[in-house]
């Protein structure tokens, strides 16, 4: 299994993509994600984020959280798969406005709130930050954010700012 990379200096842009140096989640967003992590353990919850990357300093802002089904065809304890519906239906919701998006999350039920080796082999879109819960018996205990690395071998951390 693949340990996630250390940090690593951020800039708002290196040359191909940029790089997202801080996740700004409202607490009413992210008490969001928790009440869905509680809810579904112990399987895991699974949702989409949608919102603004303003290109100050890397900075991108959630400012919708979109829960999904997890419609996993694997054990819904240790997966999980957003109902490509609910991706549609987001992305046309969208269209004509300056959001899009930019992430999703999920939970570990039992596990560490880093991602998995599961997670790293579904890491298709380097675009998209990973908002992992870790749930233990019930009760999120940790809350991290996680970015893909462009050649998809590793994710790396992204610092998540509450806010509100
Ligand atoms: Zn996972």
């Amino acid at each position: 299994m693949r340990e996630p990379a250390p940090s690593r200096a951020v800039s708002s842009r290196d040359g191909r993509r940029r790089i997202v140096a801080v996740l700004i989640l409202p607490q009413t967003l992210l008490d969001d994600i928790s009440r869905a992590a509680e809810a579904a353990f112990p399987h895991e919850c699974c949702g989409l984020l949608a919102g603004r990357a303003d290109g100050r300093g890397g900075q991108t802002a959630v400012t919708r959280v979109v829960p999904s089904a997890n419609v996993t065809e694997g054990r819904a304890e240790d997966s999980f798969e957003i109902d490509p519906q609910v991706r549609f239906d987001l992305m046309r919701a969208l269209e004509g406005t300056d959001e899009a998006i930019v992430g999703h999350y999920h939970s570990h039920p039992g596990g560490p709130a880093e991602p998995s080796a599961t997670d790293l082999r579904m890491a298709y879109e380097t675009n998209l930050i990973w908002v992992i819960v870790a749930v233990a018996e019930g009760k999120v205990i940790d809350i991290r954010a996680h970015g893909v690395d462009d050649d998809r071998n590793a994710f790396h951390p992204i610092p998540l700012r509450p806010t509100g």
